[in-house]
């Protein structure tokens, strides 16, 4: 049987070409773009306005959806995790998280990550291959479809899941440009972020691409050598080179880097990280946020009590930096930041 490439796995370009080497008008590419990203249909015959004899070509060239949802787990706080099967058998999780008048999703970039940071549960367990950009939209057009179904609507994504998306810069900027293109999903750059580990060469690439997204990075520790034993890239990309990197970042007017900051007990928060961190971000328009670091079995390290994550946020923002702690969201469903994992059964 002739296998079916996933419509989304295109690019507009390739699309457009497509539909131009079977004589169909130019108008098509907006019609079908339309159906894919903007209205939620579970079929290409539910695509109305397209007629039929085309709709039946796109059924024997493409499938609609590379993934399908395999399993779904609600915390109490309502938090909700999807697990996904991708065609070729492999496991992506996407995170839903509700706050106040926000409903955040959080997607994966590829399955497992290559990156290794060692209080990362998706780091400890290595890498399987990176993800399509119709893979990572599809997560967020079927939770999207979900939320619709009861009368909500999706208002932030954040590339924050599983992976590196730097690490798979192709196919992740891919995705985020039809996230926030009209004639894609139409989200605002502000609602989109991207969260790195800090690929200085990627970030330097990125802040050409034109795309005022938010951009988050894991800095982790205040200087290398602790930095480096969290997080095997440092050793490639020292703190200060990746801090340049951000200082070289054209941010937009009002706009902030989140600085995201995993705080390990006794490992990365005591005055004198807070003073270092002040130091190496001076003059940057930054925000911190600080994550405790959510345990796992099997873990090196431990959760810091409430007392010295609140010691240490007082201490930044005494330094002048606006600084906030994440909330650990789903934890007992294994949602939170760094406890994803594409193992089956693990
Ligand atoms: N690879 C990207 C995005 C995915 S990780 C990155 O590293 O930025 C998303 C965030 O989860 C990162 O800020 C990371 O530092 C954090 N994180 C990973 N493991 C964690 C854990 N066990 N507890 C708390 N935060 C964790
Ligand atoms: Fe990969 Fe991010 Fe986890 Fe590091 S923290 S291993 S970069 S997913």
């Amino acid at each position: 049987m002739k296998t079916l490439r996933p419509i989304k796995d295109l690019s507009r370009g390739e699309l457009a070409q497509w539909l131009q080497e079977r004589g169909e008008p130019s108008y098509r590419l907006d019609q079908l773009e339309g159906w894919l990203y903007r209205h939620d249909v579970a079929s290409f015959h539910d695509m109305t306005n397209l007629p039929k004899t085309f709709r039946e070509v796109l059924l024997g060239e493409f499938c609609l959806f590379s993934l399908e949802e395999v399993a779904r787990e609600e915390a109490l706080d309502g938090t909700t995790k999807f697990l996904f099967s991708t065609l070729d058998g492999e496991r992506v999780e996407a995170v839903l998280i509700p706050d106040r008048d926000r409903l955040t999703l959080c997607v994966s970039t590829q399955v497992g990550c290559r990156m290794g940071c060692r209080f990362c549960l998706t780091g400890r367990q290595g890498f399987r291959r990176n993800l399509t950009r119709g893979e990572m939209l599809d997560q967020v057009l079927l939770v999207r479809r979900e939320v619709r179904d009861q009368g909500r609507e999706l208002t932030n994504v954040v590339f924050m899941g599983m992976g590196e998306p730097l690490d798979n810069y192709e196919e992740s900027l891919a995705a985020l440009r039809v996230l926030i293109s009209d004639k894609g999903l139409g989200f605002s750059h502000r609602k989109v972020t991207l969260s790195t580990v800090g690929l200085v060469p990627q970030v330097r690439r990125l802040a050409r691409e034109g795309l005022d997204l938010t951009l988050a990075l894991s800095l982790n520790a205040t200087d290398d050598e602790t930095r480096s034993l969290l997080m095997p890239i440092n050793r490639r990309y020292s703190l200060e080179e990746v801090v340049a990197a951000l200082r070289g970042y054209p941010l937009p007017p009002r706009k902030r880097f989140t600085l995201e900051y995993v705080v390990l007990e006794g490992v990365n928060h005591s005055p004198q990280d807070a003073r270092r961190l002040a130091r190496l971000v001076e003059g940057l328009r930054v925000k911190v946020n600080l994550i405790p670091f959510n345990p796992f079995p099997g873990a090196e390290f431990e959760r810091p009590s409430e007392r010295e994550v609140l010691e240490f946020q007082a201490q930044l923002r005494q330094l002048g930096l606006s600084t906030f702690i994440r909330q650990s969201r789903g934890q007992e469903i294994s949602a939170a930041c760094g406890l994803l994992r594409w193992r089956r059964g693990a």
